[in-house]
């Protein structure tokens, strides 16, 4: 084939103006441009090193020889719903209707996708945590709707009513909807009961959608997951899957639990950008959701003696950690002197010791001055980073 034939377009028309506001994650980004140096050890992505489950896979098989390859339903199979309902109750006390509250989506992004596409229109304000994930801003982009980042750096990235009730007062009726993401990409803090009660209180007095991506709620160490649908379920529409819980990311699986009346609305959008989720991957996930109830269990207790030895190591060099008790992540603010910001941090780190960690500045401008560890990594390439992170530090001209 004649080389760039086919490379150059003619047309004159222009992409979506609103795709132009779209950049590409500098989480990839900066995975890109490292991912070549010599020997790297990359704690920069967010996936599970754990394969899935053997008795899933098994199910995944059963599945392709029994011909489950067929569209389902477009809110998904109903044992899948059956199963994610029990699953909700059992674990967090969550009561959602298998026939009309559950809808099974191509994973938490789907989900966040349908949401917020369903819910916004031109114009319309979203609060956001931040620093926060960066999977959001892109779709509320996309619906010409603007986000609105409640800067939680100087509350150790912990979330207060006061803070929602301060956007309130300046965004009032413009706001539309708040996303909560907790335990939280990129910081790992979670939220007690009392405090996710409080958060709550304050957001009922509010007219707005709370779309909460809980996708992380069985990485929480040290306390109970408690989900704030608990509290506002007729306001919430919650976003959960299995990527994180049963290491299934590439399964693509996810789920929005919500009252009826949600739920109708968000099925439309859901419908025609995606039909249903995978047949297959759903009776993989009837497994997980049943049988694999506690699969989730023992890699959060591999997760939590790495984050605990990863903390530690991070405290000795001098970083200040937000508190880190769910997810896969640390969140550290690298220490006094060192006069680079993130991004020059994290290249300079990558390219003298093959270490590579994501810049905070990849979650919003509130987390420039950190890095994020993510401990999904095994414990021997943990222990090379730390050493080479440690051989960093004492290198600097700035020690
Ligand atoms: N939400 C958050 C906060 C995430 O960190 C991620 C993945 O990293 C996702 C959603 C995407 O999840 P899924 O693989 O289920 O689409």
């Amino acid at each position: 084939i004649k080389e760039g034939k086919y490379m150059k377009h003619t047309l004159s028309q222009k992409f979506n103006r609103q795709v132009d506001q779209i950049s590409v994650s500098l989480i990839r980004k900066f995975d890109e441009q490292v991912t070549n140096i010599d020997g790297i050890i990359k704690l920069t992505l967010g996936e599970p090193d754990f394969n899935t489950p053997e008795h899933v896979k098994q199910a995944g098989i059963q599945a392709i020889e029994e011909n489950y390859s067929h569209y389902s339903g477009m809110s998904g199979l109903m044992d899948v719903r059956v199963a994610a309902s029990e699953f909700f109750a059992k674990k967090y006390g969550l009561h959602y209707k298998p026939e009309s509250e559950i809808l099974v989506t191509i994973g938490a992004t789907e989900a966040i996708s349908a949401s917020l596409l369903s819910i916004l229109e031109a114009g319309d304000k979203v609060l956001m945590p931040a620093p926060i994930y960066p999977g959001y801003e892109p779709i509320i982009t996309l619906a010409n709707a603007k986000p609105i980042y409640i800067d939680t750096s100087k509350n150790d990235f912990v979330l207060t009513p006061e803070m929602i009730d301060q956007a309130m007062v300046e965004h009032g009726d413009e706001v539309k909807a708040i996303i909560l993401n907790y335990p939280s990409n990129p910081t790992g803090v979670t939220y007690t009961r009392e405090e996710v009660q409080k958060i709550a209180e304050s957001l009922k007095k509010y007219d707005i959608f709370v779309i909460s991506d809980e996708i992380y709620s069985e990485l929480t160490y040290g306390g109970d997951h408690v989900s704030i649908a608990e509290f506002i379920p007729e306001q919430t529409i919650l976003i959960n899957g299995l990527s994180k819980s049963h290491a299934m990311t590439g399964w693509r699986l996810g789920f929005i639990l919500s009252n009826e009346a949600f739920i109708k609305e968000l099925m439309k959008v859901h419908q025609y950008l995606v039909t249903a989720a995978s047949t297959v991957s759903q009776k993989a996930a009837v497994k997980a959701l049943t049988q694999g109830i506690d699969d989730g269990l023992e890699m959060r207790a591999e997760y939590q003696i790495r984050r605990d030895y990863v903390y530690q190591k991070m405290n000795d060099l001098g970083f200040s950690i937000a508190r880190p008790n769910g997810a896969f992540y640390i969140f550290g603010k690298i220490p006094k002197g060192f006069n680079q910001n993130s991004m020059e941090f994290c290249v300079d780190l990558a390219q003298k010791q093959a270490l590579a960690l994501i810049p905070g500045i990849a979650f919003g401008p509130e987390a420039e001055g950190y890095v994020r560890v993510s401990y999904a990594a095994s414990m021997e390439n943990l222990e090379k980073a730390m050493e080479r992170l440690s051989n960093y530090m004492k290198a600097h001209p700035a020690q």
